[in-house]
């Protein structure tokens, strides 16, 4: 049973060092370099297919090094009835984690504010510390849990929206309106699907409290990045950072690089690198020698 490697190069070498200590004798090709399709059972590969995996007939399981796989799912490289597992590394979800607090915390105590008040050699008074803004969280699963449970820690009243998976902790009782009005930080971790494509827009952001900010984590075809805008120059949102795009990298010329209240981030909340889930690379490699289902095995039909 053979690996197929097909994903980053950074972090592969500790990857492959890592499953050949615990699995002797284990074979790796990396594409192209491989030595028997046939024997092919197993693939590990990145963000986008950069091969067809369609020619390995005796393919039994795909391992993702990304936490999104829209793109993948999409690929028409993706050979139908075989399991796809996303990736799930400490180092992500840890990354995640800091990435929203750090932001929350950020917009909460006015840094944009007082960096702007520095600039112009100006003294003045933070005034947001009477009321914490309420956070409204979309998207309740591995990364979004962890960063509600960390925002509750910090004392922030946290509410969150899912598809309604069981045993969600921090659903709401209410609908999807009154949810939003309750959410003067919104953050998005939602996965790109059908039914989030483009589901921050307009609608969306008339519901959110007077002021309200975003942060928008999940992936960039979910904004409609003109509403955004509309929304900000009217006033009616104070500010948002953004770390995904409907174009990545953000051209040059784009306007949200100099909108004096969105803070722009290159993709890099929570960053994929082969070699941070080689514990669960080898997991799911031993589950299908084993014949046992994957760990963190997407639905394909619903899209993540
Ligand atoms: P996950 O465990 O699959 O959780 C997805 C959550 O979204 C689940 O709670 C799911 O609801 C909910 N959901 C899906 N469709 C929905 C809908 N239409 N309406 C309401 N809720 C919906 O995914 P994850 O590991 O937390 O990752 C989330 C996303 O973060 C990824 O898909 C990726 O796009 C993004 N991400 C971004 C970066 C970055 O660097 N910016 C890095 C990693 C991941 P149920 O619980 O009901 O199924």
């Amino acid at each position: 049973m053979a690996i197929l490697y097909a994903a980053e190069q950074e972090g592969a070498n500790a990857l492959f060092q890592f499953l050949t200590r615990e699995e002797p004798g284990v074979q790796i090709d990396t594409w192209p370099n491989v030595g028997s399709i046939g024997q092919i059972e197993f693939a590990v590969v990145g963000g986008e297919l950069a091969v067809d995996l369609r020619q390995f007939p005796a393919l039994r399981a795909i391992q993702s090094t990304w936490a999104g796989v829209n793109a993948l799912l999409q690929s028409p490289n993706l050979p139908p009835g075989v399991p796809v597992a996303r990736m799930v590394a400490h180092e992500m979800t840890g990354w995640m984690t800091e990435y929203v607090v750090f932001h929350v915390l950020d917009i909460f105590r006015q840094g944009g504010q007082l960096r702007a008040a520095q600039a112009s050699h100006s003294w003045i008074e933070e005034d947001s510390l009477h009321r914490k803004p309420r956070i409204g969280i979309l998207g309740l699963g591995v990364l979004g849990r962890l960063v509600a449970d960390r925002l509750s820690q910090l004392g922030f009243s946290v509410s969150g929206w899912t598809r309604g998976r069981g045993g969600v902790s921090y659903a709401p009782s209410v609908g999807l309106v009154s949810f939003l009005a309750g959410s003067d930080i919104l953050v998005c971790l939602l996965p790109l699907t059908e039914e989030t494509n483009g589901f921050l827009n307009d609608r969306l952001f008339s519901v959110l409290p007077a002021g309200a900010s975003i942060i928008q984590v999940g992936r960039g075809a979910q904004m409609v990045e003109a509403d955004l805008l509309g929304h900000l120059n009217s006033g009616h949102l104070s500010q948002a950072v953004i770390d995904v795009f409907a174009e990545e990298p953000l051209p040059t010329s784009h306007a949200f690089w100099k909108h004096p209240h969105i803070t722009v981030t290159p993709h890099v909340a929570a960053i994929s690198r082969a070699g941070m889930g080689a514990t669960l690379i080898l997991d799911n490699y031993r589950r299908t020698k084993t014949g046992k289902p994957l760990l963190y095995e997407v639905d394909r039909a619903r899209g993540y």
